[in-house]
């Protein structure tokens, strides 16, 4: 056990390395952080108490340079380090070299990571764990003929998917055999060149389906919580871009929310894992479901699960990796209340979902009760292809489904960013939707209720307007 203050090492960027710092201050540790030459006066800066230079251009170069990070680590003295989200957060190699070097890695253990990292291996290691799996492939296709055999066992449509994929890439839908045909090759390449591994699995694809996922939090003494389950079923390429806590599709379901949540722990019971982690579910029109993979670090959309538990989930997987215990009951003792929406405020257009570059050159808040804003935006951030377009996280939060979208409304009109295209116009226009309201949707409501239809720029410069208007007159108590 490491008594405090530890120095902990933040390598990443954006809102993640700004949440990561302020539970690392508040639990009274050392936050330090790193500069870029491509991003000098990143936000996160000013959350930590000391900063280092991470020299080079790229990613290559600088947040997954492996052996230049240990060295910054050794070089200023860290006790630990936290990878955030994306990068270097399911490395298991990272973990492992930290490991030799002494230092902490503040996420699981690298057996688990690896375990879980490969789409193929893990599907075997669920199903061996007596968890549900897709029907499919039971490991990588060893070519185009296999596939084709079984998607014609399974039935189309079906899904190609790459071993070592991630954030929503190295899939495609193939609804008969020609498809299958057409697109192998596609994805294989699409997969090394992005993953370095063109592997591909074929599984069933699960028509309407909903994506349902269970927060787990465990430390190194063994014990090993849910908390519960997140709907991340809005999606727009296969991508996550509003989350809701709990889920509106198991609803008040009690008795299948807790088979669930006991399928997660008893799949992160069978890797050993021992620290804040994801276990992502597909599930189907029938309601029974099916493990899909898990994410061994801190998720993107982990604070609604905050919102309706209480738990701070980050600064409980910092104690978890000091082998300290966690601030957080007994399971028995966790309960959710309310309900939590998040929606991802990203540098994109609205109607094309295409990324939109650009500068901030002014950001006015002026948000209801039960708000939380998790960002990395300033008048002057630079939004560029570098990284990815998601620049905050829009929370709110409510006794109930209708009053936490209700908020959602408000805090959306209290969100004025100027000088960079948001989707925050699609927002909208998803909430206001009839099927979203009902919380009857599925993955695939983009492209069937192709909300981004409904929305009229000009219209919207002239909401934005009227919103500056109205955050302005709020400033001065009007
Ligand atoms: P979440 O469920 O937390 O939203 P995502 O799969 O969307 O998970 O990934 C979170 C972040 O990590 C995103 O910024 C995404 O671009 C990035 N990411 C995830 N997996 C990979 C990967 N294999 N390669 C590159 N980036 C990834
Ligand atoms: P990633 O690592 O990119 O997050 P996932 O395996 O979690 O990959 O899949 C991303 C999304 O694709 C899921 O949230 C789900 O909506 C959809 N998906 C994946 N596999 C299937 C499937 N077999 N049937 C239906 N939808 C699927
Ligand atoms: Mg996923």
């Amino acid at each position: 056990m490491i008594v405090r203050p530890a120095r902990i090492l933040i390598v990443n960027r954006g809102e993640i390395a700004i949440r990561v710092a302020r539970a690392v201050r508040e639990l009274g540790h050392i936050a330090v952080g790193l500069w870029t030459d491509n991003e000098p006066g990143a936000a996160h800066l000013a959350y930590c108490d000391e900063w280092v230079h991470l020299e080079g251009h790229g990613h290559a170069e600088t947040y997954l340079n492996i052996s230049r990070l240990i060295e910054l680590a050794r070089r200023h003295d860290i006790t630990a380090v936290h990878p955030g989200y994306g990068f270097l957060a399911e490395n298991d190699g990272f973990a492992e070299a930290l490991d030799r070097e002494g230092l902490v890695f503040v996420g699981p253990n690298a057996r688990a990571i690896r375990m879980m990292g490969d789409k193929a291996v893990s599907k075997r290691v669920a199903r061996q764990a007596g968890v549900p799996t897709i029907p499919g492939s039971l490991g990588a296709v060893a070519d185009l003929a296999e596939a084709l055999a079984i998607a014609g066992e399974i039935a189309y449509p079906v899904l190609l998917k790459a071993v070592a994929g991630g954030g929503g890439r190295g899939m495609r839908i193939c609804r008969d055999a020609r498809e299958v045909e057409a697109n192998f090759e596609a994805v294989q390449r699409e997969a090394r060149a992005a993953f370095g591994n063109g592997d591909l699995l074929v599984e069933k694809y699960i028509v309407n389906p909903r994506h349902v996922e269970v927060q787990i939090l465990a430390d190194k003494a063994g014990n090993v919580r849910h908390l519960f389950e997140r709907e991340c079923s809005i999606q727009r390429r296969h991508q996550k871009i509003i989350e809701e806590a709990p889920s509106p599709f198991i609803g008040d379901n009690e008795p299948l929310r807790l088979d669930i949540c006991a399928t997660a722990v008893k799949l992160a019971r069978a890797v050993g894992y021992d620290s804040a982690g994801t276990v992502e579910f597909v599930m189907g029109e029938d309601r029974s479901y099916y493990f899909l993979e898990m994410n061994t670090r801190i998720q993107v959309e982990h604070p609604i699960t905050e919102e309706i538990t209480g738990i701070d989930l980050v600064a409980c997987m910092i104690q978890a990796a000091l082998g300290q215990p966690v601030d957080a009951p007994p399971q028995e003792a966790i309960t959710h209340r309310g309900h939590a929406i998040e929606c991802r405020i990203c540098a994109e257009d609205p109607v094309t979902l295409a990324p939109t570059p650009g500068t901030v050159t002014g950001l006015a808040t002026a948000f209801p009760q039960g708000t939380r804003f998790d960002h990395c935006l300033y008048e002057g951030l630079e939004v560029t292809p570098d990284f990815d377009p998601m620049v905050g996280k829009l929370v709110t939060r409510g006794m109930s489904r209708a009053v936490a979208v209700r908020k959602m409304h408000a805090a959306l009109d209290g969100l004025a960013i100027t000088g960079l295209v948001t989707n925050i116009p699609l927002h909208k226009q998803i909430l206001a939707d009839g099927a979203f309201i009902a919380g009857k949707y599925s993955t695939d409501f983009i492209e069937a209720r192709r909300p981004q239809d409904g929305i009229q720029t000009q219209a919207d410069l002239e909401t934005i307007y009227r919103q500056l208007a109205s955050i302005e007159a709020a400033n001065m108590g009007l």
